[in-house]
């Protein structure tokens, strides 16, 4: 806008925006549980305020629903926050981080310093190298922490366009709402009849006609980290992995002990 028309400018409205780098303390008391921006505040510059209460609201509503149904225990809640909380602290530091990089300091230094960080991410491997905006949620109760440490637990599992006889669909939607078990090859005769009695969702990826796109197939992703089988949860975070179709039943003995024991108990 040229100067002369900017003087011209009616201002109707205008707003001073302040942005902030907060986390509550406590994100539960009893019956209440906070979300969103009433749970944490982070300044805009990995663009992840909005994502983070999202995935509050994907980490709280199948606890709640598992709970309500009476299908896990209420201490289940709990998990809500050490799950949530240490997460949502980690995109703030790295908004805090990038925010300095990008706007920190007006001198010559920060100039130059500016202009190398700008120039360096859009090195393919120097920007492929940088930390996912969303990290993979820490070990606990939820996120296997014992046996095999394949790098997907605790992260988000891939969600292709998958080839179906009436045109394609969200992974998610064959996976429907529960817990899944996800392969690469076929289940052992008798790993299969210890799922049926489970009633979990399984899927084999290597019959999936994933849609071709820039991200990279379940089957790849699995394949690339020496992973056979995860164990979903609802919010599609995997909770537990299995090198070899040998240990598939660990999956399976894990996801019934998250439905009949106290969490305290549970040694995933
Ligand atoms: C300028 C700007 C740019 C942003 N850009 C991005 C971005 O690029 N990517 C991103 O992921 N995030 C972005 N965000 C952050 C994102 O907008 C917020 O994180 C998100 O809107 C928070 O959603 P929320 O539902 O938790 O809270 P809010 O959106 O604040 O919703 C809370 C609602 O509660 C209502 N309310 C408050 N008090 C009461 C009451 N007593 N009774 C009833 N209702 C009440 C409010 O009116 C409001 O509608 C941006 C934010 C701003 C300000």
């Amino acid at each position: 806008m040229s100067p002369t028309a900017l003087a011209e400018s009616e201002i109707m409205r205008q707003a001073s925006y302040t942005f902030r780098a907060r986390v509550a303390r406590t994100w539960r008391n009893g019956q209440v549980f906070l979300a969103g921006d009433a749970a944490h505040q982070t300044p805009p510059f990995v663009g992840q305020g909005l994502g983070s209460g999202l995935r509050d609201a994907f980490n709280l509503t199948w606890k709640l629903a598992d709970v309500l149904d009476g299908a896990a225990p209420e201490v289940l809640l709990d998990t809500y926050e050490s799950e949530r909380k240490p997460h949502a602290t980690r995109i703030i530091l790295m908004a805090l981080v990038v925010g300095w990089c990008l706007t920190g300091g007006q001198d010559r230094l920060a100039s130059l310093r500016r202009a190398l960080v700008t120039a360096a991410c859009r090195i393919p491997r120097i920007a492929h190298a940088l930390p996912d905006a969303s990290p993979a949620l820490s070990r606990g109760p939820l996120v296997q922490r014992r046996g095999f440490q394949s790098r997907l637990n605790g992260t988000v599992f891939p969600q292709p366009w998958v080839r179906t006889p009436d045109g394609a669909r969200r992974l998610d939607d064959l996976l429907g709402t529960g817990y899944a078990l996800i392969t690469r090859g076929r289940l052992r005769d008798h790993t299969a009849t210890r799922l049926a009695a489970t009633g979990l969702t399984h899927i084999d990826v290597d019959d999936l006609a994933c849609v071709p796109s820039t991200n990279p197939s379940p089957s790849a992703v699995m394949r690339s980290q020496h992973t056979y089988a995860v164990l979903l949860r609802p919010d599609r975070v995997v909770m537990a992995s299995a090198r070899t179709s040998g240990d598939v039943g660990d999956l399976l003995a894990a996801y019934q002990r998250v439905h009949r024991t106290d969490l305290q108990e549970i040694a995933v």
